[in-house]
């Protein structure tokens, strides 16, 4: 059985339908990567999942009991984290208080400082601790707030563009990461234009495209279909930016520039 079932989910805002008739599945303990164009609503559909929206029609099944219409905290309490582009981390903080906030649902004592560690070396922020959240470089900030997403040891977890303003480098550790959660048992959605990052992690992708499913199938797949390559044309990034990978300057992405 699914973990996660969207049926037939629609969302419109006036006369926009930003997600339309959105059959999707999700496998326990599958990685699975979201990639479309700008504006193609994978963040509406995160959204959706979390109920911060509620759908225009269809519903949403999570782990057997259909969710649509509880409220976020009660899909939070049943298992569904998130990570959204917005930073949600405490700045006037150390690293080590932000996991503690996060941690203490879960753990007491001694147990929570060894939890604290364990987090910090998972995230590769372990000599960071003591520093201020609000002081981290832009990617480590992405860590974080990873880190505190998992600290509510949720069942599913989303991310959206976890990787944007990263570093070649910085996106791989986040690969090595998410990959690792994977391996833990956890089930990962990953809304991603990084197509390295896609293929270092994906075993499915869906494609979204003006709010629908586009296709889905292996990173190959994906790559190799023409008609995605056509709906990314113009937007700069993509599945072939990989392609161009070695031509750009290795601080930051070109998707920046798309995705602030
Ligand atoms: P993506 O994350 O794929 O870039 P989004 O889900 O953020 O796309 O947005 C998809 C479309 O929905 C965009 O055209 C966006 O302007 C529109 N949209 C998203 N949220 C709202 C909202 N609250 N009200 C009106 N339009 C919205
Ligand atoms: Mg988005």
């Amino acid at each position: 059985m699914a973990l996660l079932e969207a049926r037939k989910l629609n969302k419109n805002f006036g006369g926009l339908k930003v997600t339309a008739d959105v059959d999707f599945a999700l496998e326990p303990g599958e990685l699975h990567c979201l990639i479309g164009p700008n504006g193609a609503g994978k963040s509406t559909f995160f959204r959706l999942i979390l109920g911060e929206y509620t759908p225009t029609s269809g519903s949403i099944f999570y782990d057997g009991e259909d969710i649509t219409a509880l409220e976020p905290h009660d899909r939070i309490r049943r298992g569904i984290s998130v990570k959204f582009q917005v930073p949600g981390i405490f700045s006037l903080l150390s690293v080590s208080q932000n996991l503690e906030i996060a941690l203490q649902r879960h753990y007491h004592g001694e147990s929570l400082q060894s939890e604290i560690d364990r987090a910090l070396r998972f995230l590769n922020l372990s000599s960071e601790a003591t520093q201020l959240a609000g002081n981290l470089s832009h990617g480590q900030k992405q860590w974080l707030e990873i880190g505190m997403a998992v600290s509510l040891k949720p069942k599913l977890l989303l991310l959206d563009e976890p990787t944007a303003g990263m570093s070649p480098e910085e996106t791989r550790a986040t690969g090595e990461m998410v990959q690792a959660l994977k391996d833990g048992g956890m089930t990962v959605l990953v809304v991603e234009h990084d197509m390295a990052f896609v293929r270092q992690v994906a075993t499915r992708v869906t494609v979204l495209h003006f709010g629908r499913i586009f296709m889905q199938g292996s990173i190959d797949e994906v790559i190799a279909d023409e008609r995605v390559a056509e709906i990314y044309l113009g937007q700069g990034h993509g599945p072939h930016h990989e392609a161009s990978v070695p031509d750009q300057p290795p601080a930051r992405k070109t998707q920046d520039i798309a995705h602030g």
